[in-house]
């Protein structure tokens, strides 16, 4: 069964292009796309090394076990065709005779093509007209302009794709499509440009593409449609399916998305959950302030500007200076809160306990214990704040030492520069919190400390969770401390942050099985 069956709530579709150098390999493409779920293929016949229009267009047409959008596309408009215009018509003219469901042809060529074919159209064909932008996305007014220019050549079905030089560029486009008269097709490419192309249903978009493996793209920042089907839900979403996400940069790494996805599918929440790849953060939320962007975790390195966006701060979240989640207020008002800070240091209480075998004494099994913290970032201030709520004697430790003395001022606590850390051993059973990104993948031999250092800690924690046993936390338990991994910190924020963005009590089982997978 291909894993884009069940239920769907949209009529957008999921386009597979394919290309190959022979026929016989487009045509194993063709039904490797439904097995994975796509509805169409586009078939790039300039990809084709060695091509007879008549015998081969039968040929794919005959065998294609789903409906096609034939592209041949010149080199002038980023494909490979590098013949002449009469040759590449009448190969896009035969896919029409022959019965093609949809034929790509580029606005620059849709007047020629036109006058080519004398209106010859066989009504079943529909025809694209597109234009590509590999540079930028143009200002709304040209973008308008674009689509009646397009819609005006003839078009059954308008598309562009456009360059996402800033996230903010893709609301433009979503602006066009929910206002389309036509059906239209309206990416923008690059990572920055993702959102365009899953919220497709959400907007009113003909189709979006998908490719069948990763890297495998026809276009910068097409999602595979594994991704699309099962990581976005992409089949669920409807005009009100309302958007999450993680503000980062980078992003794509995150996990964020399998997790909320998965969960709101299983209760049937209308939500999707995306990477959003964020470089200007004021200007993002400037953006995207409708109520239909609702709920946002942030990571690095945006968590102190997202604290300026937001209209009121959780008193701990303000205290910590950075917030990781920002929710919209049914007055569209937006509110952030910090919840690493009760992730993280609920994991290390609860390692602790571990150790004391579950005697909790009286009060937090952090009071009193050397607490220090790698790190004067987003998260390092979230444990440091947390250490110091519960007791701990809190010492800051970051590559800038100036931030380091400032967040242990804030904390009442001591500093050192990282460098300083090797030959800081005052004492045994200290507890120590890497906060930076030291060690996460793909760096993933580097280390904030030395293995001879952490003989004096009780208890290591690393906030870094790809991979999930860093190089720290290995040396750490063959030194003999306990470890805490960021998995559990990770989970223990995600429970807070999902309980707020729905309203509803988070899947902690849930959680806990698509983590460990
Ligand atoms: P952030 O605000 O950008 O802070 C980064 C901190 O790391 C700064 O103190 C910075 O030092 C230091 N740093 C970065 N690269 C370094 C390097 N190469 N050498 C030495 N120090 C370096 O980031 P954040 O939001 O706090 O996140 C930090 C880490 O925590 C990330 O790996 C993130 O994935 C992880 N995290 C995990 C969870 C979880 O749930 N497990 C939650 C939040 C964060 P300077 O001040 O000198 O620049």
């Amino acid at each position: 069964m291909g894993s884009g069956e069940g239920i769907r709530r949209n009529q957008a579709l999921i386009c597979a292009p394919l290309m190959a150098d022979t026929v016989d390999q487009m045509v194993d493409l063709m039904h490797k796309a439904k097995s994975k779920g796509a509805d169409i293929v586009e078939i790039r016949l300039d990809h084709l090394k060695i091509f007879n229009p008549r015998s081969d267009i039968e040929i794919m047409i005959k065998v294609c076990p789903l409906p096609t959008l034939f592209t041949y596309r010149p080199i002038w408009e980023g494909g490979q065709y590098a013949g002449d215009e009469k040759s590449r018509f009448e190969a896009l003219q035969l896919a029409m005779e022959l019965g093609a469901d949809h034929i790509d042809i580029e606005l620059k060529a849709a007047h020629e093509f036109n006058n080519f074919l004398h209106g010859n159209k066989p009504g079943k064909c529909k025809v694209i007209i597109s234009s590509h932008n590999y540079a930028s996305t143009p200002p709304i007014e040209d973008l308008g302009n674009l689509v009646a220019r397009i819609q005006a050549a003839g078009a059954d079905i308008i598309k562009f794709a456009t360059t996402a030089l800033d996230i903010t560029d893709v609301a433009r486009v979503f602006q066009i499509t929910v206002h389309s008269q036509v059906p239209i097709i309206a990416m923008v490419m690059g990572e920055r440009g993702l959102m365009s192309r899953i919220l497709c249903p959400k907007f009113g978009g003909y189709l979006t593409f998908g490719s069948l493996e990763a890297g495998q793209v026809s276009a910068p920042g097409q999602p595979t449609i594994e991704e699309l089907v099962n990581l976005y839900n992409f089949r669920l979403l409807e005009p009100d399916t309302k958007v999450f996400g993680i503000i980062g940069n980078p992003v794509s790494h995150s996990k964020s998305p399998k997790l909320y996805n998965e969960a709101f599918k299983s209760v049937g929440f209308n939500g999707v959950y995306l990477h959003l790849l964020v470089d200007d953060v004021p200007k993002f939320f400037r953006t995207y302030s409708s109520m239909d962007f609702t709920g946002f975790s942030v990571t690095i390195p945006h968590k102190e500007a997202a604290l300026a966006c937001c209209d009121e701060v959780d008193p701990v979240a303000k205290s910590i200076g950075a917030v990781n989640c920002v929710v919209r207020r049914p007055d569209g008002k937006l509110f952030g809160c910090n919840t690493d800070y009760v992730g993280a240091i609920s994991s290390i209480e609860d390692g602790l306990l571990g150790l004391q075998n579950g005697s909790t004494g009286t009060g937090s099994p952090l009071a009193r214990k050397l607490f220090v913290v790698i790190g004067a970032g987003g998260a390092g201030k979230a444990l440091a704040y947390g250490a110091k709520e519960k007791g701990a004697r809190v010492l800051i430790a970051n590559r800038t030492y100036d931030r380091a003395r400032e967040l242990a001022d804030l904390v009442g606590g001591q500093a050192l520069s990282l460098a300083e850390l090797d030959n800081f051993r005052p004492e045994k059973g200290m507890i120590l919190a890497n906060t930076t990104s030291i060690g996460m993948h793909p760096k993933v031999n580097e280390t904030p400390i030395s293995k001879e250092a952490l003989a004096n800690y009780m208890l290591v924690f690393d906030a870094v969770y790809t991979p999930k046993i860093t190089r720290l936390l290995r040396e750490a338990a063959e030194s003999g401390a306990q470890i805490v991994t960021g998995v559990d910190m990770f989970i223990g924020q995600a429970y807070e942050q999902y309980e707020r963005f729905t309203g509803l009590p988070a899947p902690k089982e849930q959680f806990k099985k698509i983590m460990e997978n």
